[in-house]
């Protein structure tokens, strides 16, 4: 599963999810997690199954083969949650035998008419109705994902604008709120399923369409078969109407299941999935498995998207239109990842919660492998960065990955699960080297398919490969928590021709790791590798040398997970930067240059990194410009016409003119008007906030015109910007009344420039001061850990923007008793150290 958490901007999702954290309540630190106790197995599945729109509903029959797993018995217990119970069935000789049962709401225990042994399978025939929204109502909480298993969107049709669906999530344990199962995800079962719906719907749901059948009442019948086993949270079945763009992989059906706007671009957004089956097949040596493999988007889903077995959902962002994909598909990586876990997840199965990492971790890793593959060592790194900075931001360094001991299972789906253990796989592949890696990958599989399993047996995997124990390796990093924290020291003894490299690890629990490394020792573009173990809090490893070497790279490949202070010069990173090569090389590099902009040297280097050959350091080295050295500006101006012009990326494009646009030059006006009709959201949009600086009413026609347009992302951002900042009174209750309406959000964050132009702007007192307490408020609900990201902005930028321009007003209007209640309000309600801004 991706949760919406690792697709959008770290701090503000993040944020959500703390919020909604129930208060401690610690009890479960005692509560050893077993693995489900197997007594019977599910061994087949058939539903017949019928939706209720205009109740939510779902009217069911299943029909389910088990047998005992290993000791006779004459009981069975199922997971059923919130149903009404009609029959409970023996089917022998297709005849029904009534069978006692007791019912909670929760469980259905069954007493068999006999005992049976692990030798003979039995049907139990269940006739059911399913109520998942009266089971919500009942017992669910505020949990992220919520318990009802079935969803049913706008189910009759009264909300404008959102069309009328049904799709399911069971992970974790919700599917049995549709249909009765052991909803356990070390149980697997083949399945069958018929759904019969209004015959304008499409459906979806596991393995292949057999048939489809009208009947008389304007319904129809489809009918789905599953003959591979999988895990019961991994069910699904989808409803609505969609368009479905078809594609292939060696023959297999590949199906793109979208809302019919989108149809003209649902193979920009997916149709790289038969590429990445087929790579994904070839690095795992297991050709896809399955029958076939559709995605489908859902409106109001719960999480970022969910690996169904041959049904991938994923959340209504993936459906971006034409001008959204120029910037970028930001649902690539999510596609990766779902798909990944068809592998991960999927075919092999995590055999409890406690060790989620066999599904999680290697859906994240595979992102960094999709983009790698794809788009070149630069764009694997930076990905693989940019998940060990959510890891090292998320603060989760007490968790073990495999954790025995959690508050709730929901807690699993974390930074730990998932970016640190994608980075553990990372530097394990680093280690045994990239054949052992994939033929490890391959033994797991191949050794655990259509079973679940535990870390242990991927330690056992690689172990049997290399021929060497891991042991250590998983108890470090699997079974304990936390990361090094190190400082790096050099100590060059010029006479002797030596230098120390001095590595210690400063963690506060007191708990020392091994790590295996490189260490490459540069003389101008050569270099020598060492390889190195640090095994202690201080290690100090000796290199000779004939000339003083331009730069010691420790972790020379870059994938240590770790927090470092790394104590080398700007000779020493300039050198770096051209020739140790690595993204991650580069970009601390640029890091460095960029704390020290008031060094000639330096500021040539970000002038070198500003032709980066990868585009995210181009526009990582944009985004820390330091323009305030006048001659640097105006030597760097060059450089940013040509990448305002012609850089291929229209990101790196658009961050270019954003620079430019602080030069406030006239000639620049052209340019800037021409490129509010970039095809670009993001190109435009910058353009239009940039000529806000240069020509405000040329801004103002524009935004005017572009308004009736459709628009998405910094393009509708900038219009509603630029439109805000006429100060029209008559928009207040969109802007304020909206921001007011919002939860806690990414959207709501990203409303506060809009809102600062409009109340800067503002005459009217009363709502200014409205305004301004809706931003107060929003920023104190800001949980205390994440204000020192959030405060800058809206202290330092928008809070101390709107009193700059209200103190302006008040000199040459000084009488105005509202305009000076507010004034002293903002006064109040900025702490000192914000109001000199950041
Ligand atoms: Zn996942």
């Amino acid at each position: 599963m991706q949760k919406i958490l690792f697709s959008l901007t770290l701090i503000i999702s993040v944020l959500v999810l703390r919020a909604q954290e129930p208060v401690a309540d610690t009890n479960w630190k005692k509560q050893y997690r077993e693995t489900a106790e197997k007594i019977n197995n599910l061994v087949h599945t058939k539903l017949e199954v019928k939706p209720d729109f205009s109740k939510s509903y779902l009217y069911g029959k299943a029909w389910l083969t088990l047998k005992p797993h290993f000791y006779p018995t004459d009981s069975l217990k199922l997971d059923a949650k919130g149903m009404d119970i009609k029959t409970v069935a023996l089917i022998k000789n297709g005849k029904q035998i009534s069978l006692k049962y007791d019912y909670d709401d929760w469980n259905l225990n069954i007493r068999l008419d006999k005992i049976y042994k692990s030798t003979e399978t039995y049907t139990i025939f269940i006739d059911y109705t399913a109520k998942p929204d009266e089971f919500q109502e009942k017992y669910g909480t505020n949990d992220f994902l919520g318990i009802k298993g079935m969803y049913f969107i706008n189910p009759l049709g009264e909300e404008k604008d959102k069309p009328t669906q049904i799709w399911t999530q069971g992970e974790t344990e919700s599917n049995s709120a549709w249909f009765p199962t052991i909803d356990k995800t070390n149980q697997k079962t083949t399945q069958e399923l018929t759904v019969t719906v209004a015959n304008k719907y499409v459906t979806l749901s596991n393995g292949k369409l057999m048939s489809q059948k009208k009947n008389a009442d304007g319904t129809r019948t489809d009918y789905w078969k599953m003959d591979l086993p999988h895990a019961p949270y991994l069910f699904f079945l989808g409803v609505g109407d969609y368009a479905v763009v078809k594609d292939s992989w060696r023959g297999k059906e590949v199906n793109y299941y979208v809302e019919p706007e989108y149809a003209s671009v649902a193979k920009k957004i997916f149709g790289n999935t038969p590429e990445m089956i087929e790579y994904f097949s070839k690095i795992t040596g297991v050709p896809y498995p399955w029958i076939k493999y559709s995605q489908i988007t859902g409106r109001d889903y719960v999480a970022g998207a969910m690996e169904n077995t041959t049904a991938t959902i994923h959340q209504e962002g993936a459906q971006q239109d034409a001008r959204e994909l120029i910037d970028g598909n930001n649902w690539e990586g999510t596609i990766a990842h779902e798909l990944f876990h068809q592998w991960f997840g999927d075919y092999v199965t995590t055999e409890q919660w406690t060790n989620l990492t066999l599904n999680e971790s290697f859906a994240d890793y595979s992102q960094t492998l999709w983009d790698e593959y794809k788009y070149g060592k630069d764009a694997g790194d930076a990905e693989n960065y940019q998940g060990m900075q959510g890891y090292l931001q998320s603060g989760s360094d007490k968790k073990d990955l495999v954790r025995f001991y959690y508050s709730d299972k929901e807690d699993m789906f974390d930074a730990v699960s998932y970016q640190k253990g994608g980075r553990i796989l990372h530097m394990l592949r680093n280690f045994v080297g990239d054949s052992a890696f994939f033929k490890s990958l391959n033994n797991y599989l191949a050794t655990n398919k259509f079973k679940s399993a535990e870390a242990h047996q991927l330690r056992l995997a690689f172990e049997e490969v290399t021929g060497r124990d891991l042991n250590w390796y998983f108890n470090q990093w699997y079974f304990g928590s936390g990361h090094p924290s190190v400082s790096i020291d050099y100590v060059y003894e010029e006479a002797a021709g030596k230098v120390h490299v001095i590595v210690k690890q400063n963690q506060k629990t007191g708990k020392i790791f091994t790590l295996p490394m490189a260490v490459d020792i540069y003389n101008g573009s050569e270099k020598v590798r060492k390889n190195i173990w640090v095994r202690n809090a201080v290690d100090t490893f000796t290199f000779t040398y004939s000339k003083k070497p331009d730069l010691v790279n420790v972790d020379a490949d870059k994938v240590m997970l770790w927090s470092k202070k790394d104590n080398k010069n700007l000779d020493n990173y300039i050198h770096q930067y051209k020739y140790a090569g690595n993204y991650l090389d580069r970009r601390e590099a640029i890091e460095f240059a960029g704390k020290n902009q008031k060094e000639e040297k330096a500021r040539e280097l970000l002038k070198l990194a500003l032709k980066d050959k990868y585009q995210g350091l181009r526009n990582y080295t944009l985004a820390i410009l330091n323009m305030e050295n006048e001659e640097f500006k105006k030597s760097v101006e060059p450089i940013l016409l040509d990448l305002a012009k012609n850089d291929p990326k229209s990101t790196v494009r658009a961050n270019a003119m954003g620079k430019l646009a602080s030069y406030k030059k006239k000639e620049y006006t052209a340019m800037f008007k021409n490129a509010t009709r970039d095809s670009s959201y993001s190109v435009a949009g910058t353009a239009l906030n940039a000529l806000r600086e240069v020509d405000p009413e040329a801004a103002m026609t524009i935004a005017k015109e572009l308004k009736g347009q459709k628009s998405k992302g910094l393009l509708k951002e900038s219009i509603t910007t630029t439109l805000a900042s006429s100060g029209d009174e008559s928009m207040a209750d969109e802007l304020i009344g909206g921001f007011a309406k919002l939860p806690i959000s990414q959207e709501k964050f990203q409303q506060l420039n809009a809102l600062g132009a409009y109340l800067s702007a503002l005459k009217n007192n009363e709502k200014v001061k409205q305004g301004l307490q809706e931003i107060i408020k929003f920023r104190d609900e800001i949980p205390e850990q994440f204000r020192t990201q959030t405060n800058p902005f809206i202290n330092g930028v928008v809070l101390k923007d709107i009193l700059a321009k209200k103190e302006e007003a008040l000199k040459t209007d000084a009488g105005n008793k509202g305009l000076k209640e507010v004034v002293d309000y903002l006064k109040t309600n900025l702490p000192a150290e914000d109001k000199k801004g950041f």
